[in-house]
């Protein structure tokens, strides 16, 4: 694991492409569990910490595919935005809300893992390790994120990626619309978390960014 900032880690991958599916560990929480063939070197990777808990920025199939097993053998509940907790129990949901695209369908086939009974709906305000849930749907229905004022650290799931999830090219820029069931809500929430000027930004998919300005200059320039 590589610490990025105080009581937050970042999980190494499963795939030969480095930050291609993250996951963090904030304090004792997990946030995220990549596609389901990565519970194993997850596990791993948090053993002999302490673990209360795992949380989901939202479920879809690269960030809840493995959540059933790491619940199940760490012994943890499961945190789940509200908005998408019917998907985190019942992933064949994701594909109703999911726009119908072939890719769509291939990482569903690919990494979406069993659905598992959520212990603690997120809603915005709640507090999970010292960080703050704010709602910042459109990529999902329920899509949170994670905010630390304290040090300005943001976790913001897929609201935006720093790479291209299909070519890995690195760069700022917003979900793939195939990806995302509402585009210029998910765009109305980039904008939200760009007015916070974080100092460091946790993406689901892309290196961490800590240029403010770069992140704050893009979110103001997403139309509107
Ligand atoms: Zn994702």
């Amino acid at each position: 694991m590589k610490q990025l900032a105080p009581a937050v880690w970042q999980l190494k991958g499963s795939l030969p492409i480095p930050n291609a599916i993250n996951k963090y560990l904030l304090g004792d929480v997990l946030v995220d569990a990549g596609a389901r063939f990565e519970g194993k070197k997850i596990v791993e990777q948090l053993r002999g910490r302490p673990v209360t808990a795992h949380a989901l920025t939202h479920a879809h199939p690269d960030h809840q595919g493995a959540s059933k097993l790491v619940c199940e053998q760490l012994r943890v509940p499961f945190w789940v935005p509200e908005g998408d907790v019917e998907k985190a129990e019942h992933p064949e949901a994701i594909r109703d809300e999911q726009p119908s695209n072939p890719i769509n369908r291939l990482f569903f086939k690919t990494m979406a893992g069993p659905g598992h009974p959520v212990d603690r709906p997120l809603r915005e305000g709640d507090e999970v390790a010292g960080f703050t849930v704010l709602d910042t749907p459109g990529h999902s229905r329920g899509h949170v994120s994670f905010w630390r004022e304290s040090d300005r650290v943001l976790v913001l799931g897929d609201v935006l990626n720093d790479m291209d999830v299909l070519t890995a090219i690195p760069g700022l820029r917003e979900p793939k619309t195939y990806l995302t069931p509402d585009p210029a809500l998910n765009r109305a929430s980039a904008r939200r978390l760009g007015e916070l000027e974080p100092a460091l930004v946790c993406f689901g998919h892309g290196a961490p960014l800590r240029d403010t300005q770069k992140f704050v200059d893009f979110c103001r320039a997403l139309p509107a």
